[in-house]
C-alpha cells in the first residue's frame, strides 16, 4: 500500500460544491487502496480577507497576532473537507499543524518547518483514516502558531510527503500544470509535461506562482515525486522531477516578477566590508535581497544597487537610515516600479546564444534593460514596471514561436 499526500489550493476548496469535488479526489484514491494525507490552503480569498479584516482593527498588528488570525483560514477548510468526508461514509480526520507537530521556526508570517512528529499522523492512517491537515503553518518553540508565507501550503504538502517518505505527492490547482509562461499573458503558452526541481524552483522564485519555492527546494533535497495536476479537469498535469526527458527548446519558461523593488544606497566608502555590513543588516531584519550590483561612484565612493520583496521596502529604508552614520552613504535610492522578467533552462549555459536571443528580443521590442542578473540555468532582466507584459511576451515569442 502507498501513501499519497494531497495537496488542495484556495480555488480547489472555495465552496461546497469544490469541496465536494475535492473530497470526491480524495475519495477515489483512499478506495483504490492508498494511505492519503491530504494537505489544504483557506477556501478562495479567505486568507486576504482575513488580513483586510486586520487592516480594520489595526494596520500594524503584530506578526503573531496575524499569523493567529491567519491560520484560521486553514482551519475551517480541513473541518468541512472532514465533514464532506464523513457524509460520504469514510473514516476521516482532521487536524491542525501544532496537533500533528509540524515545528517550526518563530519568524511569524515567514517560518520555516524545522520537524514533523509522525506518531499521530501515523496512527490514524494506522486506523486506516484519511488524514486531513492545515497547510501553511506550523507551531514554534513557545507553542504559538506560525505561518510559513504566502503560498506556504505547498511548503507543507511537500514536508509532509519528505516526513512519510510518500510515494507521490500531487499538487492540485486551478490550473492543469506548469506553462511556459502565464497564460493570462501569453495565449498560446504551453503546458510542460515535465520540469527539473533546479527549473522549477528558479521559475517559482522567479515570480511564476505555481509553487511556493521553499516547497520546491525541499523536494528537490528530499527527491519528493512531486506532480501539480487540475482539480477541476481530468487530465495530466506537470511532473517535477531530478531529470527530464531534454526537450528542442533549450529554456523550460519566462518569468516575471513585480513585486519587487529597487534599492540604490549611493555614495558608499569604497572600503572593505561595506557590502558586509549592509547586507549583514539587512538579513539581521529578515528582508531578502535578490539582484545585488556594485558599482563605482564618484571620488572614491561606491554605490551598490539592489532587489528586495516591496513588501520590505519601507522597513529596509528605516533601518538603513537607521544607520546612516556607521554605514555612511550619501543618500538612497528607491523605485516600486520596477518588474523582473527571467528566462529559465537547464540547458542553458550550455548553449551559448541564449541570452544573446533574449536581449534581441528586448531590443526588437524597444525595451531597456536596467541590471542583468544570471545563474547557471537561468538569466533575469530588471526593467520598468510597465514593460514586464510586453517583455514576457516578446521574449516567448522569440523562444516558443521562431522554433
Ligand atoms: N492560505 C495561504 C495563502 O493564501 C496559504 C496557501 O494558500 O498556500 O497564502
Ligand atoms: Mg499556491
Amino acid at each position: 500500500m502507498s501513501l499519497i499526500v494531497q495537496k488542495f489550493g484556495g480555488s480547489s476548496v472555495k465552496d461546497a460544491q469544490r469541496i465536494r469535488n475535492v473530497a470526491g479526489i480524495i475519495a477515489e484514491t483512499y478506495l483504490e487502496g492508498n494511505d492519503v494525507l491530504v494537505v489544504l490552503s483557506a477556501q478562495g480569498d479567505t486568507t486576504d480577507d482575513l488580513i483586510a479584516k486586520a487592516e480594520e482593527i489595526n494596520p500594524h498588528a503584530s506578526k503573531r497576532e496575524m499569523d493567529m488570525l491567519l491560520s484560521t483560514g486553514e482551519q475551517i477548510s480541513v473541518a468541512l473537507c472532514a465533514m464532506a468526508l464523513e457524509s460520504m461514509g469514510l473514516p476521516c480526520i482532521s487536524l491542525a499543524a501544532w496537533q500533528v507537530g509540524i515545528h517550526s521556526t518563530s519568524v511569524h508570517s515567514d517560518a520555516r518547518i524545522r520537524k514533523i512528529d509522525t506518531e499521530r499522523i501515523q496512527a490514524e492512517l494506522d486506523q486506516h483514516r484519511i488524514v486531513i491537515v492545515t497547510g501553511f503553518q506550523g507551531v514554534d518553540r513557545s507553542g504559538d502558531v506560525t505561518t510559513l508565507g504566502r503560498g506556504g501550503s505547498d511548503t507543507s504538502a511537500v514536508a509532509l510527503a519528505a516526513a512519510f517518505r510518500a510515494s507521490l505527492c500531487q499538487i492540485y490547482t486551478d490550473v492543469d500544470g506548469v506553462y511556459t509562461t502565464d497564460p493570462r499573458i501569453v495565449s498560446n503558452a504551453r503546458k510542460l509535461e515535465e520540469i527539473t526541481y533546479d527549473e522549477m524552483l528558479e521559475l517559482a522564485s522567479q515570480g511564476a506562482q505555481v509553487l511556493h519555492n521553499r516547497s520546491v527546494e525541499l523536494a528537490k533535497k528530499f527527491r519528493v515525486n512531486l506532480e501539480v495536476v487540475s482539480s477541476l479537469e481530468r487530465k495530466p498535469g506537470t511532473k517535477v522531477k531530478e531529470v527530464t526527458k531534454v526537450e528542442k527548446t533549450n529554456i523550460a519558461g519566462v518569468a516575471k516578477d513585480t513585486s519587487i523593488a529597487r534599492v540604490a544606497l549611493v555614495g558608499l566608502q569604497h572600503n572593505p566590508g561595506v557590502a558586509f555590513q549592509v547586507f549583514d543588516l539587512l538579513s539581521k531584519h529578515n528582508i531578502n535581497v535578490d539582484v545585488i550590483l556594485q558599482s563605482i561612484g564618484r571620488e572614491d565612493t561606491k554605490d551598490i544597487t539592489f532587489t528586495i520583496h516591496k513588501k520590505d521596502l519601507e522597513e529596509a529604508e528605516d533601518v538603513l537610515n537607521e544607520h546612516k552614520d556607521a554605514l555612511r552613504f550619501d543618500h538612497i535610492e528607491a523605485d516600486e516600479h520596477i518588474g523582473k522578467v527571467s528566462i529559465v533552462g537547464a540547458g542553458l549555459m550550455s548553449n551559448c546564444g541564449v541570452a544573446a536571443k533574449m536581449f534581441e528580443a528586448l531590443y526588437e521590442a524597444g525595451i531597456n534593460i536596467q541590471m542583468i542578473n544570471t545563474s547557471e540555468i537561468r538569466v533575469s532582466v530588471l526593467l520598468d514596471e510597465e514593460d514586464v507584459n510586453r517583455a514576457v511576451k516578446a521574449i516567448h515569442a522569440k523562444f516558443f514561436d521562431e522554433t
